[in-house]
């Protein structure tokens, strides 16, 4: 009796183990099949304008990946130009005569997003959209297929108010006309678009929540656009040169065109005696660098590595049909399909 029960237990081992190798080699097998039957999975990118540095920094991020991942991956770039009607026909000539696996959407004129949605919706692509801020979140909810992954615009404003709020309070030479109260110009990136407003309303609440008075000398348009913020500041600068104490821009490539003005009046070339405030938003190579010598004031980082690599793997989810959020150590916000990065503080 007990040989036979040794018997029986190790006969049961060794099924055991002969069926661990078999689904073993199952799997192995599976796997290979499935990747050799693989083509690269075909992602069309369509950037809002990539002359606007920061995205074209993500768009370099997506070239990174590309590289990483030869055959895996191909993206197909196309420039919107800052023109919505550009847009639309590079999107339309996609959806038609492209065989795409997976759409990333940085809108022009994010006021489109639902017509936009259903045109995808109705081939089935997934899409990302990524960086501009939908007008109607309800239009993505409207597709399972659709995410958005973007930043929290207030917190971009709420941080470039702190680093204004604490440059005030250690440095009184700001204060030119000793009334105690910051006298500000605002360049805007545009009236109606998310991000440009909430970082305008932000930051300066921010700094009057610090128990600083502020007063507007100015609020100006300028695109997002460093040669139209140039142009702006030059004629602001020639009438109000003397009043203006700060210089707030929703983000570097405004803040850059603002400080070529003060350094040709002579401002913010590294004497402390002659230096007007200026903060930015984006982190570019060029706005660290002049923070690092100390002639802009700071900036806030918006990693553009790490917007290509989440809005990549959320896309590479929903082609294998994996949950959005497989892997990826962001949470989504309330609306349940946004996913906000986090932004840093840049002061050198
Ligand atoms: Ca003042």
């Amino acid at each position: 009796m007990k040989i036979s029960k040794r018997i029986v237990a190790i006969l049961q081992a060794l099924v055991i183990m002969v069926l661990i190798v078999l689904s073993y080699n199952k799997i192995q097998v599976n796997a290979k099949v499935f990747s050799f039957r693989q083509k690269p999975i075909k992602i069309a990118v369509f950037l809002y304008n990539s002359n606007d540095t920061y995205i074209s920094l993500v768009g370099e991020g997506f070239k990174e990946i590309q590289k990483e991942n030869q055959d895996k991956v191909e993206f197909i770039f196309y420039d919107g130009k800052n023109d919505q009607s550009t847009q639309n026909d590079s999107i339309d000539k996609v959806l038609e005569n492209e065989n795409v696996d997976l759409i990333f959407l940085n809108l022009v004129d994010t006021k489109v997003t639902g017509k936009i949605i259903n045109k995808i919706k109705a081939k089935n692509i997934p899409v990302i959209l990524f960086n501009r801020e939908p007008a109607d979140i309800d239009s993505i909810k409207s597709y399972n297929k659709a995410f958005f992954v973007g930043t929290d615009a207030r917190e971009a404003g709420i941080i470039q108010g702190k680093i204004l709020a604490n440059e005030w309070k250690s440095n009184k030479n700001i204060d030119r006309n000793k009334d105690g109260i910051m006298q500000y110009v605002m360049l805007m990136g545009e009236r109606d678009n998310t991000e440009a407003i909430d970082r305008t309303r932000y930051s300066v609440s921010t700094i009057n929540s610090q128990g600083i008075q502020t007063q507007e000398i100015a609020l100006k348009i300028c695109d997002w656009n460093r040669d139209t913020a140039r142009n702006v500041m030059d004629s602001l600068f020639s009438i109000n040169g003397n009043r203006i104490e700060v210089i707030i821009s929703n983000n570097d490539e405004m803040a850059i065109g603002a400080i070529e003005v003060l350094q040709k009046y002579g401002y913010n070339k590294g004497d402390k005696e002659m230096y007007i405030p200026v903060v930015g938003v984006d982190a570019i190579p060029e706005a660290r660098k002049l923070v690092d010598e100390g002639i802009m004031t700071g900036t806030v980082i918006q990693n553009p590595n790490t917007m290509a690599k989440v809005v990549y793997d959320m896309g590479m989810n929903l082609v294998y049909e994996r949950k959005p959020l497989d892997g990826i150590q962001y949470d989504f916000d309330q609306t349940g399909v946004a996913v906000r990065l986090p932004y840093g503080e840049y002061t050198g």
